[in-house]
């Protein structure tokens, strides 16, 4: 398939192979919400909905309330789609107008960030340390060098990773509230559209990736500007990463599919799409999967999440992680680190840590589900039944 790799047999969902299934369960869980309707409602089906593509995925918000907050000159979800399309112009670690791109390639000067972007760097460095480095945005050189977002895939030799693993450590990412104004970068354009509040410097050959926690962010985003509309009922879901705000129209929690983990390589099969239905409101579910971006090579396949201790693509039994709880950035950021930790280390961050829940799938075909959620979701029979799964509820003590 890679004319350059011609050994490689690579399995990679194309983007658009992965925004049809994503479609697909867009829909189908718009068309499981129209099941659970109450018959007598086209008072309340005043229902709002775009889908458009962003940030490397299909994206689509449904929003209820009345037709002129949707119907004026500024329709709030054509402005979602917007916010999205702008924040992956500022953010993107390929795009070469991002500011994440000029921050990656300031040859070890401080670069000028504005004060979105410096926020969400603090943010997220806030996570990489809550999870022990287990998420790790300084992770770039890494996945870069297994291929991913180049689409050249390859497994590097140890001592590349060796050498990479030398400039992976978010730690060394420095914050400062004062602009750089040795930065040549702060007279260009993309500077400039933004005020300067602050610098970020990095040693040269390091480089930021904030891939794992964009989408967690983009949704908080959307979600505040909805809420300003005056929008109080929508479901945003961004990829694998959803946002409930409110609940239906008619009172009722929102419904949401938990998508059953395909597996990868020889282990592949087919099994029902979902594996299991959560019921929440007011509510972030954002799931990882190393299914959803992966490569094979002499049949060990290799996904898209790197452990930053060993340089290397997770293996460690955990198909996919689910988490559950307010706010969509930690939620994303705490997906990917706890699918690198796996289902012990996860459990056992948990117990120290329960202001979340998760549903974890592993190979062995167990779902672990945490007390907090326990009640609230419901498995798919033919899902557990497929993969002759387990359900194994994880308590504090
Ligand atoms: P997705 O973006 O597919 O929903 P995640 O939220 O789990 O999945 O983010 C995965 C992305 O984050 C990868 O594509 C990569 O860009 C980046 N990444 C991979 N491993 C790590 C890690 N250990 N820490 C931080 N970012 C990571
Ligand atoms: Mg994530």
């Amino acid at each position: 398939m890679n004319s350059k790799h011609p050994f490689y047999q690579i399995l990679f969902y194309s983007k658009l192979r992965r925004a049809a299934s994503v479609l697909l369960s867009v829909l189908m869980l718009l068309n499981m919400q129209s099941c659970t309707r109450v018959a007598n409602d086209t008072d309340v089906d005043n229902a709002h909905s775009l889908t458009f593509f962003a940030m490397d995925t299909a994206m689509s918000i449904k929003a209820y309330g009345e037709d002129r907050i949707f119907e004026n000159d500024d329709p709030p979800l054509e402005a979602a789609r917007d916010l999205a399309e702008a924040l992956e112009r500022k953010l993107s670690v390929t795009d070469e107008g991002s500011i994440i791109y000029r921050i990656n390639h300031s040859n070890g000067a401080a670069a000028s960030v504005d004060s979105e972007t410096l926020a969400l760097l603090g943010s997220a460095l806030e996570l990489c340390d809550k999870t022990e480095g287990n998420l790790d945005i300084s992770i770039y050189p890494l996945v870069r060098a297994w291929g991913f977002t180049t689409d050249v895939y390859r497994v590097p030799g140890s001592d590349e990773i060796e050498n990479l693993l030398k400039i992976t450590d978010y730690r060394r990412i420095i914050l400062s509230s004062e602009p750089a104004p040795e930065d040549p970068g702060t007279d260009d354009s993309t500077a400039k559209s933004h005020v300067l509040s602050g610098s970020v410097k990095i040693e040269n050959g390091m480089m930021i990736d904030l891939g794992a926690v964009a989408k967690g962010y983009a949704a908080e985003k959307i979600a505040g500007l909805l809420h300003e509309k005056g929008i109080g009922s929508a479901v945003i879901s961004l990829g694998g990463n959803i946002k409930t705000i409110g609940t239906k129209p008619d009172g009722s929690d929102w419904n949401i599919a938990i998508a059953a983990p395909a597996r990868t390589g020889s282990d592949s099969y087919e099994s029902p799409p979902y594996a299991g239905f959560l019921r929440v409101s007011d509510m972030s579910v954002v799931t990882s999967g190393g299914y959803e971006r992966y490569f094979e090579e002499g049949g060990k396949t290799y996904c898209h999440i790197i452990d930053p201790s060993s340089g290397r693509p997770v293996d460690n039994g955990i198909l996919s992680v689910t988490i559950v709880a307010k706010d969509s950035l930690i939620c994303d950021g705490l997906s990917t680190a706890l699918f690198v930790m796996g289902a012990d280390r996860a459990t056992a961050y948990w117990r120290d840590n329960p202001e979340f829940d998760f549903i974890i799938i592993t190979d062995e075909n167990e779902i672990l589900v945490t007390e907090g959620i326990e009640n609230i979701f419901t498995p798919d029979e033919s899902y557990i039944e497929s993969i002759s799964g387990r359900i194994r509820a994880v308590h504090l003590q």
